[in-house]
């Protein structure tokens, strides 16, 4: 995944209150209950409002269920993958499309409640830019999920700074604004809420409900945790260094520069003072590899700094974000 910091213009313009983004991938069980629920929570905001079910590769019937509920409901859009391209993505095209000046998004398997909703849009009315839902209470299994995820969850907080108990709740609401110029690969949706925050956006945590998979099975494994980690990786990384990579490739040249000076002196002393011949230790060698991994990294460096140029110039981009301007004649 990466960021990009550029304003990415929302390819659509707003065109109601909210939008509710669902990701669905084999949950045809759950799908008509889950709407049923939501349309009556959505029915009493007295706010304008669309869904978008975005429906990942499914392979059961949950295709033809969204487009018959879709027949009764105008305010339900479909958007069926050609195939799997998982959760991260779905959302993404989810955002994409929607044209809400909230956007919403919950899971599609019932463990997130729609009730709560309401309670989001309150904490947004009343200023914040991303609240996010935080399962204070999690149905899922204890160990291999729930001590898995705190762990985790602690990490995050802890690399990203924004303090936040649970970052893999689907069940967020975001004011639009702040989406503009996100674009989401491998498992980042979750750190949306910390990208906005790095921006400047407002967030906040709220509990909310959350209940056990009832139908169908979980799409995931341990294995996603890795992911989870390299992401978070590479999202610090782009946050913190893409305008500056030679602080990164610099730094370790610099380094490893001086180290490599440290084992030079190293090796003459032993000549002088303990009659070690240059040849006899492989210090020499060590100082000769050091000393041209730094100049390579130097050199790494520079050539990021012009791939950053190239790619802010001809995208237009900016190294920061506004909130809002006011300027005078
Ligand atoms: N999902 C998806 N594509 C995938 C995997 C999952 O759209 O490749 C959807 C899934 O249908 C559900 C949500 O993402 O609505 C969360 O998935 P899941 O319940 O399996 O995750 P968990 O709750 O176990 O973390
Ligand atoms: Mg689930």
């Amino acid at each position: 995944m990466s960021f990009e910091l550029k304003p990415v213009p929302s390819p659509r313009p707003s065109k109601t209150d909210l939008s509710v983004v669902l990701p669905i991938y084999d949950e045809e069980e759950s799908l008509g209950e889950l709407l049923d629920n939501l349309f009556a929570v959505l029915d009493g905001l007295g706010r304008t409002y669309e869904i978008w079910c975005v429906n990942d590769g499914s392979h059961d019937r949950s295709s033809e269920i969204l487009h018959e509920i879709a027949k009764r409901r105008p305010e339900l859009h479909v958007l069926d993958f050609r195939r799997n391209f998982g959760q991260t993505a779905a959302l993404q095209a989810g955002f994409d499309h929607a044209r809400g000046d909230i956007i919403v998004t919950l899971d599609a398997d019932l463990q997130n409640d729609p009730a709560d909703i309401p309670r989001l849009l309150e904490k947004l009315d009343e200023g914040y830019d991303v609240v996010s839902g935080w399962r204070a209470n999690r149905k899922d299994a204890a160990i291999s999920r729930n001590l898995v995820s705190r762990i985790a969850n602690g990490i995050i907080s802890h690399i990203s700074g924004v303090k936040l108990h649970d970052y893999g709740c689907t069940l967020k609401a975001y004011r639009r604004d702040v989406m503009s110029g996100v674009r989401l690969y491998g498992e980042m949706h979750r750190f949306i809420p910390i990208y906005a925050s790095w921006r400047g956006a407002r967030v906040v945590e709220m509990p909310v409900g959350h209940a056990a998979r009832r139908y169908g099975k979980s799409k995931y494994g341990l294995n996603r945790i890795f992911k989870v980690v390299l992401d978070l990786m590479v999202l610090k990384f782009l946050e913190s260094y893409l305008v500056k990579p030679i602080y990164v490739f610099g730094g370790f040249g610099l380094f490893s520069i001086v180290l490599s000076f440290i084992t030079l002196a190293g090796a003459i002393a032993l000549k002088l003072f303990a009659h070690t011949s240059l040849i006899q230790t492989p210090l020499p060698l060590l100082a000769a590899m050091l000393f041209l991994m730094g100049c390579m990294s130097i050199l790494l460096g520079l050539l990021a700094e012009i791939m950053t140029r190239t790619y802010f110039e001809s995208q237009g981009g900016r190294p920061y974000a506004v909130r809002n301007i006011k300027e005078n004649e």
